[in-house]
């Protein structure tokens, strides 16, 4: 069993004006394994600085608070050693890759983490498979890495990642940010997939309920104004379905 701990966690950003703001002002979170998180909160609320800062994003300044993996100092680590403890971050990766086709850049992935390559014949399967889950064509494994793919492509390669390089934790942002319907349904389900096969623990940031609807959270945490507001189980989600963030955010004053 693993767990991701967080603790009073506060982190700034230099606006670039000269100006330090304080975006995240004392989040306390654990996730253990198996267990899935939502985060959820109106935007603004620093619901990404906090991914951002747990996948040691530069640009964020942890001025306070600890964030341990099974113990581990998380925010003393390097990107790659974070990658290699089992976190798994999809906004740590580079935009685009040039020249680096997406069956490349996962079999590299794998090896960085494993400490040794895959063996062909069974990566080139669990690739096909992994794909075919997607209801993505094979050809896919051939593109470069998030050249030129549409919304949905980049949230199934995400997917793709999870599944093949099976970390202790995932955070997910905004994974169903871009996507109809299907693509909600078919990426919902790797998720699910991905954590029945691996049980890794998941942390899924979202400002909408609906991928709760194929995403069954454990527990619910309202984010507001760069803290955790209020904690409970699903029905929460879908308070907030119905009545939204306002009251909430009255209290808290809206971050933006
Ligand atoms: P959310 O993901 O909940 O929409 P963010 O974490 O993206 O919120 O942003 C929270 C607040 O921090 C916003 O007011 C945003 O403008 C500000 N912010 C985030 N990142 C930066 C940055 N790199 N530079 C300046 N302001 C930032
Ligand atoms: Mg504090
Ligand atoms: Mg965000």
């Amino acid at each position: 069993m693993s767990t991701l701990s967080i603790r009073d966690l506060h982190v700034s950003v230099n606006t670039g004006e000269g100006e330090v703001k304080e975006i995240l002002k004392g989040v306390d979170l654990t996730i253990n394994s198996g267990e899935t998180h939502a985060i959820m909160g109106p935007n603004g609320s620093g619901k990404s600085t906090l991914a951002y800062s747990i996948a040691g994003h530069p640009k964020y300044d942890i001025t306070g608070g600890s964030v341990t993996l099974d113990g581990e100092d998380v925010l003393a680590m390097s990107v790659d050693e974070r990658a290699r403890a089992g976190l798994f971050l999809a906004m740590q990766y580079p935009v685009e890759v040039p020249g680096v086709s997406v069956s490349n850049f996962l079999r590299t992935a794998k090896t960085a983490l494993d400490g040794e390559a895959p063996k062909l014949r069974t990566w080139m399967k669990d690739l096909k498979g992994a794909m075919s889950d997607l209801q993505m064509d094979d050809s896919f494994a051939q593109r470069n890495v998030n050249e030129g793919f549409s919304g949905g492509e980049k949230k199934r390669h995400e997917i793709m990642q999870l599944e093949l390089l099976k970390p202790k934790m995932a955070i997910l942002d905004e994974t169903d940010s871009g996507l109809d319907i299907d693509a909600l349904r078919v990426v919902s389900e790797g998720v699910n997939r991905a954590k029945a096969e691996t049980g890794s623990g998941v942390l899924l940031i979202t400002h909408y309920t609906r991928i709760l609807r194929y995403i069954k959270p454990d527990f619910v945490h309202v984010f507001v104004g760069g803290r955790i507001v209020e904690e409970g189980g699903p029905e929460l989600s879908e308070r907030l379905e119905s009545e939204g963030y306002e009251r909430y955010v009255a209290g808290a004053g809206a971050a933006t």
